[in-house]
């Protein structure tokens, strides 16, 4: 028994460093540049802890020394920042026609973004595995040739991802079954980082509430725009993940529920059904609908023009393009009610193609929001995201990082 105790104070102390080491690090990351002494003062921690936490920090390249204060009354102090130099995040996700990878140093600034045209849908998982594979081996030759680690690689899949990191179904991709984070892990030869894959909803989201205009907000949602529409939810602070990490996969909510022009039926959705939400504000079902000529050349492999196009329409007011957005925005505000009424987020952002096209869809979602949720009128901010296209990978570099924000010191 007493062994056991012991051991057991032994974890507790490591654990309280640990946390401490965290606590430190979210300090610098929020109040940089500050100084020890600042940094105890403001956290609580006693001045001797701070200086052996922020001497192992530096020591691990996590925060570094920079001048001294000025205009200071007293001794001047030496003044601390998280050190980006030596470590990076990467974030790749697969989109509607490209991958796209992002590193990210430990402040968070992107260091790299690279696009690379590819058709996840028609090229199908083990193609799909090769070309994220290479696209990896490419940014992590550029990272490390600049001096820097890898500490973790993260895949954002427009689908449902498990806790293995396998995903049992992506709809829009026409995956089943899929083991992404242990083949990408075997095509990467054991590369000496943690691969993780995440819903790319559940990236963006974190994306958000890192480095987004509503960075820090407790309640808020972030809805992809691609092949697949996903929400990204934070609640109270933290991600919703729910009991098997499902939680958020409303693109399958029935939104053509109502009449339909005599003669039409609801879309047939990549899932089987008909009318989902996936199916109504899908990039490609806003494209095939708004644009009826873009397949007359075959599929559409590449979405960015064609949206373009939308837009430019839009804005010459051509009528059916302009009708056809608001429509679209409707069903889109009718799923974004459901969410407005189980969760109350502060804000929705949309992303991908949903942002481009917000100017069109966004007055009558918020319309359609303001119409369904029930209750006193709904307060909740519906936005475009600001994190481009390349949210999820932003992310995903993002959540490489956690661990070492969690306060675990890297191996390197
Ligand atoms: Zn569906």
């Amino acid at each position: 028994m007493i062994s056991i105790d012991r051991s057991f104070q032994t974890a507790d102390l490591g654990d309280v460093r640990v946390a401490n080491r965290a606590v430190v690090l979210r300090h610098v990351r929020l109040h940089a540049p500050c100084s020890r002494a600042d940094v105890a003062a403001r956290t609580g921690l006693n001045k001797a802890t701070v200086s052996s936490l922020v001497g192992e920090l530096i020591d691990h390249g996590l925060l570094r020394e920079t001048g001294l204060t000025e205009n200071r009354v007293g001794r001047p102090a030496t003044m601390l920042v998280l050190d980006g130099s030596r470590h990076v995040g990467l974030g790749l996700q697969i989109g509607a026609d490209e991958l796209v990878v992002v590193a990210a140093d430990l402040a968070g600034e992107p260091l790299l973004t690279w696009r690379r045209a590819f058709a996840a849908a028609t090229a199908g998982p083990e193609e799909t595995v090769r070309a994220l594979a290479t696209l990896t081996r490419r940014a992590v030759t550029r990272v490390t040739g600049a001096g820097r680690t890898v500490l973790g690689l993260t895949v954002g899949v427009p689908g449902l991802v498990d806790a293995d990191g396998a995903v049992p179904a992506a709809p829009a991709l026409g995956w089943r079954g899929v083991p992404l984070a242990a083949a990408l892990r075997r095509a990467l030869r054991d590369p000496g980082f943690p691969v993780g894959v995440d819903t790319d909803a559940n990236l963006a989201v974190s994306a958000e509430l890192r480095h987004g205009p509503y960075a820090g907000t407790a309640d808020l949602v972030h809805l992809t725009g691609g092949l697949a529409v996903g929400a990204g939810l934070v609640s109270g602070g933290r991600l919703l993940r729910g009991g098997r990490g499902f939680a958020g996969a409303i693109g399958h909510l029935p939104v053509s529920a109502g009449p339909l022009p005599t003669g039409t039926e609801a879309p047939a959705c990549h899932c089987g059904r008909h009318g989902c939400l996936a199916a109504v504000a899908g990039v490609d079902a806003v494209v095939r609908r708004l644009l009826p000529d873009a397949a007359s050349h075959g599929p559409v492999t590449d979405y960015l023009p064609e949206i373009e196009r939308i837009q430019a329409l839009a804005r010459a007011g051509d009528a059916p393009v302009r009708d056809g957005l608001a429509e679209v925005g409707r069903r889109l505000g009718y799923a974004i009610s459901v969410l407005v009424d189980l969760l109350d987020p502060e804000v929705v952002v949309v992303g991908g193609h949903l942002a481009a096209l917000a100017p069109w869809l966004l007055p009558a979602a918020r319309a359609e929001v303001a119409a369904r949720t029930s209750g006193p009128p709904a307060t909740v901010r519906l936005e475009a995201s600001a994190l481009g296209a390349v949210a999820s990978a932003l992310g995903g570099a993002t959540a490489a990082l956690a661990t070492v924000e969690a306060g675990q010191l890297p191996a390197a």
